[in-house]
């Protein structure tokens, strides 16, 4: 019996995603047609308008789809041990532009001889990707970013520290839910992403939150013992 309510679980976990993905992706499809349908009859100043709505519409069904396609798993799973430090000074480098337009400023603090970690590499990237990109979002007038690393017991972990605007603590048991968001061109999609990989990766993530004074988002994955 426990196998069927494993199945029946994920019947409805996919259930709700494939609900989810059919709303979000309806919406600008709608717009498409109908834009689509005024353009056969549009003069030249209107055609250059409709086709500028357009083209946002289909890059929000390009970024939702980008988004749900990490999920299906790569090609080849390779897990191997990698460096965190190496990956995360990597998607520090990726961001530095985002985060220098933000005026935030993102400060790695490691102690040395850290363990590594087994891990698919493009994938806990993109959690991190996903993580720091919340904290600069969270932090419209700029701020920090303090990412701490340990070891602890047979664990690596990280703490993601921001001094964003927070989450309300009746929001906290939302994240990671599947299209959750609270921005106006937010997906809801990173956070679901990124607890399958932890999930995947026999890790850990939760969520620490005080209104006006910052998120703490701590990751906490199996070290690779020498
Ligand atoms: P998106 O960024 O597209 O909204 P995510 O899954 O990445 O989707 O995040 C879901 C929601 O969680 C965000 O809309 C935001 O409300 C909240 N959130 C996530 N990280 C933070 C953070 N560091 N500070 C404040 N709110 C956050
Ligand atoms: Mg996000």
């Amino acid at each position: 019996t426990e196998e069927l309510l494993r199945k029946t679980e994920k019947l409805n976990v996919a259930g709700q995603l494939a609900a989810g993905i059919a709303h979000e992706i309806r919406n600008p499809l709608t717009a498409l047609k109908g834009f689509a349908k005024l353009m056969c009859t549009a003069n030249e100043e209107n055609k250059q308008r409709y086709y500028h709505i357009m083209q946002e519409e289909f890059n929000r069904i390009e970024l939702i789809l980008g988004e749900l396609l990490i999920l299906a798993k790569p090609q080849v799973v390779d897990y191997r041990p990698h460096d965190p430090l190496a990956i995360l000074d990597e998607v520090i480098q990726l961001l530095s532009t985002e985060a220098i337009l933000n005026n935030v400023i993102i400060e790695l603090k490691a102690i040395t001889e850290l363990p590594y970690v087994n891990c698919e590499r493009n994938q806990l990237k993109q959690v991190f990707v996903n993580v720091i990109k919340n904290a600069i979002e969270a932090m419209p007038k700029g701020g920090g970013i303090t990412i701490h690393v340990q070891k602890q017991g047979n664990s690596v972990v990280m703490d993601f520290i921001d001094q964003g605007q927070g989450i309300a603590e009746d929001r906290l048991p939302r994240i990671g839910e599947p299209f959750y968001t609270t921005k106006e061109k937010g997906t809801g999609l990173g956070l679901m992403v990124s607890f399958a990989i932890i999930e995947e990766h026999h890790g850990h993530i939760s969520y620490q939150s005080k209104v006006g004074v910052g998120t703490t988002v701590h990751i906490k994955l199996p070290a690779v013992l020498p």
